[in-house]
């Protein structure tokens, strides 16, 4: 395969929007979105799933998987991905994502493991080795800080060196040694450069973790094709249709540094294509990847509250109410909608469980207005049964990619529900369904709480078998569960330009923990329907780790598995440091009366924290506690250790723990802080939204030209509540994407001609239409 140097220019440009291109000797490789199941398109020129995909298993969301703290179990729900995505011929699975869930709020925290980059990391090289040992290929995304989905295309993430490593790359850091077929770039900025063109892939990604698979862009990512090359961002997609080609083309005809960055590229895309291409011979069992879909569901949620309601017994009168009951919510919206092979609903498997349940809707799945008829109804089915099952949470339209949520509340005719059938049954267990944190305020109300998540198609059957007490609920929150949005420092509510992340490295459990604020259950929290019993917690110091060992007692009468999680507690330093962190955890099933010997290993490396003045990880010296806990804020046992590591001689930048503010960002973000909101003004560029382009006159009536005929692609999408997310997204996307995903209707070459226009160029934008318009003859 002996490819010219156009042509390995060309080939760093998808051929549609999910193939690479083909050439004598180079075969395609496919890829389809991830990342809890195959999102095989059917038509390959589309970008916004209107033409629907094929059918595939929906396993349950990150945000659940997360939950379960099982890395076994996440590389079983891998290999089973990576069999389903051979059986469709996809090479390459876009996934997983593991973003760092800042806020509560960010829209696609469903997609998304955890607050914590352990963890993360963790369970994303489970996903990734598991899928990659199978012959498919992985996109760990969004290559980085994409935190948010309000401005995704554009927003500046304006984030302090240690954060970066400590929070926000770290999980990368993990995956990226099991070597991922390719890390996908996300569309945002990071201190003032798109990821794609960010120098952080050289310097970090390439240079000091030896990357060497393919950076591929987050689709229509890409804005400058030759910044993005000599930045190491290998391969556009969707394909640009030639145009940025041609350009690039031309650029190196007197840039040599070009040159080279090009070869390079075209390098790593050939050995990422003749590692990833292969015939495919599979075919897979659908039931068997359904039962799996549910064991996993049931394995990973999580069961908050228990006053002795749970487990259900088969000859209890029990009432099921609420719309979920009925029509079950199992995934979120946006790239990550699977087309289900099957889905079970509670009301059509309850038999299975028990003949004594009867069902109420309790409210409509589709909007939030209180229905007398349905709350009535519901009432008369709870009044006179032994427990009511209220099944609550969020409905598809405040969940989904593209934009953020504005409150952690459920809709108000789900609270009200709860608060009525309160009144009448004092046995109440509400079941939550939602991809992420919402406010649980009813708490004090009800006897039992399982949150279920977002749990892919065999939801249903995980949530009847946890409640009927078939299988023990033994996952574990992967995220602080707060009440009220307020009592987060982080919040998204900014429209600019720029967010600066100026609570540093204090995000999630690290905030609430260390500045000891109140949440509704912290991170690492769930029960069992069995007891555990820990006994003794030893310690062994060898060279460069800690061994903990410890014994752990089933005390109860059921099978169940544990979690067991070890955190470090920080020694007191002149370095602002999180008060606890999750170094390590194992997950371990024991036999009623049983007793499991478990033995963890800390490498001495989980203490060292990023010094920016030396820029590297480094321990400083100081007196460390070593914690097994039940979650972060309820430990079990302590270990002190005294570490000799280095001593720290730059003065010390500090978050005052009494009087949390976040203005010392200014001193530790090290650099000029951007301005927060620049009106950006002609001249316009492909990367100008439409929104930006509302500042002139010409431009207001070309966008309202584009949003009319955006609006009209929406007609198609079968939901109202998407057709508003289209609206929404339209004004904030760069005129570049409108142009990609607009499958060839209005190609760059136009889109440009418009934009010289606005920037009153007329007769150069006028040639570049007539140019257009001629090509496409
Ligand atoms: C999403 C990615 C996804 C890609 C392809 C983008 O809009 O951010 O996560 O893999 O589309 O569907």
């Amino acid at each position: 395969m002996k490819l010219t140097f156009e042509e390995k220019v060309a080939l760093l440009d998808g051929k549609d929007v999910w193939h690479t291109k083909v050439f004598e000797g180079v075969p395609s490789i496919m890829m389809a979105d991830g990342p809890h199941g195959i999102r095989k398109q059917l038509e390959s020129t589309d970008t916004l799933g209107i033409s629907g995909s094929v059918k595939a298993t929906a396993f349950p969301t990150a945000s659940l998987t997360a939950c379960s703290f099982d890395r076994d179990l996440i590389a079983k729900m891998g290999e089973l991905l990576a069999i389903e995505a051979k059986a469709n011929e996809v090479n390459m699975i876009l996934g997983p994502g593991i973003n760092m869930k800042r806020s509560p709020l960010c829209g696609r925290n469903f997609e998304y493991f955890s607050e914590d980059p352990y963890l993360a990391g963790e369970l994303a090289a489970s996903y990734v080795s598991s899928i990659e040992a199978e012959g498919i290929g992985t996109s760990v995304k969004h290559f980085f800080c994409n935190n948010q989905e309000k401005r995704r295309f554009t927003i500046d993430s304006i984030v302090d060196e240690r954060a970066l490593r400590e929070i926000y790359l770290r999980a990368f850091e993990r995956v990226i040694k099991e070597n991922p077929a390719s890390v996908m770039a996300s569309y945002n900025k990071i201190n003032g450069h798109y990821a794609v063109e960010s120098p952080i892939l050289k310097s970090i990604l390439r240079s000091e973790w030896k990357y060497d698979g393919i950076v591929v862009s987050d689709w229509g990512a890409i804005g400058n094709r030759v910044d993005s090359i000599l930045a190491t961002c290998d391969l556009e997609m969707p394909s640009s249709m030639g145009y940025q080609t041609t350009k690039v083309i031309q650029a190196s005809q007197y840039d040599e540094k070009l040159r080279n960055a090009v070869e390079d590229s075209a390098e790593r895309m050939l050995k990422f294509i003749s590692k990833y291409h292969q015939s495919f011979h599979q075919t897979y069992d659908v039931e068997s990847h359904h039962q799996a879909a549910r064991q996993i569901a049931r394995e990973s949620m999580v069961l908050l509250k228990n006053e002795g309601i749970l487990p259900l017994n088969r000859d209890e009168k029990i009432a099921m109410i609420g719309g979920f009951a009925f029509d079950m919510r199992y995934q979120g919206g946006g790239s990550s909608h699977i087309n289900p092979n099957r889905l079970d609903q509670i009301t059509d498997i309850d038999k299975h469980y028990s003949d004594n349940i009867i069902f109420s809707k309790g409210y409509d799945i589709k909007n939030s207005i209180e229905t007398e008829h349905h709350i009535k109804n519901a009432i008369n089915v709870a009044k006179d049964v032994d427990k009511v099952v209220i099944f609550v949470g969020l409905p598809d339209a405040k969940e989904t990619e593209g934009f953020d949520r504005k409150t952690l509340d459920i809709p108000t005719n789900h609270t009200h529900l709860i608060d009525e059938i309160c009144k009448v049954n004092p046995n109440v267990i509400v079941v939550v369904i939602s991809g992420s944190v919402v406010n649980l305020n009813f708490e004090n109300k009800v006897k039992g709480i399982l949150m279920a998540y977002l749990g892919g198609q065999g939801a249903a059957p995980a949530i009847l078998d946890l409640l009927y007490g078939i299988e023990n609920p033994s996952g574990r929150l992967a995220e602080t569960f707060i009440d009220d949005i307020e009592s987060c420092n982080v919040q998204l509510n900014d429209d600019n330009n720029a967010t600066y992340y100026d609570e540093s490295i204090y995000i999630g459990y690290r905030y609430y923990n260390t500045f000891n604020r109140e949440v509704r259950y912290p991170f690492g929290y769930g029960l069992s329907y069995t007891n555990f019993e820990y006994s003794k917690f030893e310690l062994q110091e060898a060279n460069q780790e800690y061994v903990i060992s410890m014994e752990i007692m089933n005390t109860g009468d059921i099978i169940g598995k544990e979690v067991v999680q070890v955190y470090i507690e920080n020694n007191k330093s002149s370095v602002y440091k999180a008060k606890r962190e999750l170094k390590q955890f194992d997950k371990v099933e024991i036999e009623p009366g049983g007793i499991a010997y478990v033995c963890i290993k800390l490498p001495k490396s989980a203490f060292e924290y990023y010094d920016i003045n030396q820029r590297r990880f480094i321990i400083d010296s100081g007196a460390y506690k070593i914690l097994v806990s039940k979650d972060v804020e309820h430990e079990l046992h302590s270990f002190k250790v005294d570490l000799s590591g280095e001593t720290i001689n730059h003065p010390s930048l500090s978050y005052d723990l009494e009087t949390y503010d976040t203005s010392d960002f200014k001193r530790i973000y090290e650099h000029k802080l951007p301005e927060k909101n620049i009106k950006i003004k002609r001249p316009f560029t492909l990367g100008s939204t439409l929104a930006d382009m509302q500042s002139t006159f010409i431009g207001r009536i070309v966008a309202t030209q584009i949003i009319k005929q955006g609006l009209k692609e929406t007609e198609k999408m079968n939901e109202e509540w998407l057709k508003e997310v289209a609206k929404e997204t339209l004004l904030e996307t760069p005129i570049r994407m409108l142009s990609l995903f607009s499958a060839g209707k209005f190609s760059l070459l136009f889109a440009e001609g418009l934009i010289d226009i606005i920037n009153l160029k007329f007769i150069k934008g006028i040639r570049k239409i007539r140019r257009n318009a001629k090509e496409n003859k």
